[in-house]
């Protein structure tokens, strides 16, 4: 999972985008990078948050109107800093690209490009091959007569050779700015104008951040090019079925984001209402209500209402320790937990207390929490999950890919509650998921494979063998 940003604008881009790069860092922690263009190119890339790679000095090296970044979070590859972006191709035109998602035939079309098309990859990164991709079918169009029409076409050439998810913003050298988000559309990407200027983001947050208030949805297999005299040219280039990813809406996305037209924040105080269905279907009755910071905030608030519980800030969060659940290894997970999150004791003393979380992966973060309560002076400890039980990988780019790796893969939800420790576990249902997310928009369905293995793109046994290899190589 990524976060991309693209500015075409009349005024300098450089530090702008570094904002845009800033709203979206909770997308990615490992690495961040700006490319702006005033006739060259001019590029910053480093390991570390935005905060840590940029500075007054080379934000000013930045020059120009327009450009392209990300923050990086890395799902295979050892995540060096030759896999930050953005990357760039010097034919034909110059050419910068970055992408958020995960490539899934990206071996294949690795060994393509270098085998057979002799093009020189210098990472492990799969913006690469999405951008060889494109740079070779733009290469087949005219480039005299270099328009609109052939960039969509070189996107056509991009949605058949290359599978899995993929948003990408490119800047095509003194032609334009491009964006386009593969045919389920999976991750997602949305696109504000405002005057003469024109902006490109994974989540509308940043938008908020650049002063940009109008904005829709890059669709499904949609393509939007910005020409050098600020036109917008906007192609359905694929025709498919929507599939955004749904695990946005229940984790990792902004509250105050807005995805495929729905609020994330009232997707969450859905997922509450719902959730308190099934807590009291269950008959479990607490005394509090405390939500585990920070996403699952809006859905406890929602839940304690519709129970009619009280609703307690019962743990503190250090915001100085990153997101435990972008950290890499197992150790680091379970330490930072107990460094990140600190029981309020005078609101758990002696009570009946339910902990309201947004999923349970590895159950690292349940079994800590539950623990840390307990000992604080709670009676008992319950645990209600917005989501259901996660149970296949991610090969759409979230940092879970192998089935080992989720303590509900071969487990009931009975045998779930023994693992982390709690008197009660509640999930959220298949059903209500889906419903509380859609709300009243009319959006045919979501990516909901890591709840029930149906992947929209299709995805083989072996592919999944060799995911499950390639990310135990990395960790
Ligand atoms: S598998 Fe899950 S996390 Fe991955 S894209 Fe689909 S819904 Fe999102």
């Amino acid at each position: 999972m990524c976060g991309v940003v693209g500015l075409w604008t009349r005024r300098e881009a450089g530090a702008r985008l570094v904002e845009g790069l800033l709203a979206l860092q909770h997308r990615g922690q490992d690495s961040a990078g700006v490319l702006t263009s005033d006739g060259t190119f001019h590029l910053k890339k480093g390991n570390g948050t935005v905060a840590r790679v940029f500075n007054p000095k080379n934000i000013a090296r930045l020059a120009g109107n327009n450009g392209i970044g990300q923050v990086r979070y890395p799902t295979i590859g050892p995540g060096s800093v030759e896999d930050a972006q953005p990357f760039y191709v010097n034919h034909p035109f110059g050419i910068a690209m970055v992408h958020n998602g995960n490539v899934t035939n990206y071996a294949d079309l690795r060994r393509k490009l270098m085998c057979e098309d002799f093009r020189q990859l210098t990472s492990f990164s799969d913006v690469e091959p999405i951008l060889n991709v494109f740079a070779e079918e733009l290469d087949r169009t005219d480039l005299n007569a270099f328009g609109p029409a052939s960039v969509f076409r070189a996107v056509e050439g991009v949605f058949r050779r290359v599978k899995g998810a993929y948003s990408v913003v490119a800047l095509i050298h003194k032609r334009g700015l491009l964006a386009f988000r593969d045919p389920h559309g999976l991750r997602p990407l949305v696109f504000a104008q405002q005057g003469q200027e024109f902006a490109f983001a994974s989540e509308s947050v940043a938008f908020d951040l650049l002063g940009l208030r109008r904005f829709s949805d890059v669709k499904a297999g949609e393509a939007v090019f910005v020409d050098c005299r600020s036109r917008v040219h906007r192609r359905q280039v694929r025709q498919a079925t929507p599939r955004p990813c749904i695990f946005e809406y229940v984790y990792f996305a902004r509250p105050d984001s807005v995805i495929d037209g729905i609020g994330v924040y009232e997707a969450r105080l859905r997922l509450g209402e719902r959730l308190a269905v099934e807590v009291a279907r269950q008959g479990v009755k607490p005394d509090v209500i405390i939500p585990v910071p920070d996403t699952a905030r809006a859905a406890a608030s929602s839940l304690a209402s519709t129970l009619g519980v009280e609703l307690r800030e019962g743990l503190i969060k250090n915001r100085y320790i990153a997101r435990t659940f972008i950290m890499h290894g197992q150790e680091r997970r379970a330490l930072s937990v107990r460094q990140k999150l600190n029981p309020v004791r005078s609101q758990v003393q002696g009570k009946d207390v339910m902990l309201i979380d947004d999923s349970v992966v590895r159950g690292t973060t349940s079994c800590e929490i539950v623990q840390m309560v307990r000992d604080a002076g709670a009676r008992k400890v319950f645990l209600a999950i917005t989501a259901p039980p996660l149970r296949c990988p991610c090969v759409y780019g979230i940092d879970m890919m192998t089935r080992g790796e989720f303590v509900a893969k071969d487990r009931t939800v009975e045998q779930v509650r023994k693992v982390v420790g709690a008197d009660a576990l509640v999930y959220q249902t298949y059903e209500g998921l889906v419903a509380a997310v859609r709300g009243d928009s009319a959006i045919p369905g979501f990516c909901t494979a890591c709840f029930n293995g149906q992947y929209p793109t299709g995805v083989t046994k072996r592919y999944l063998a060799q995911m499950e290899r390639e990310r135990k190589r990395w960790l």
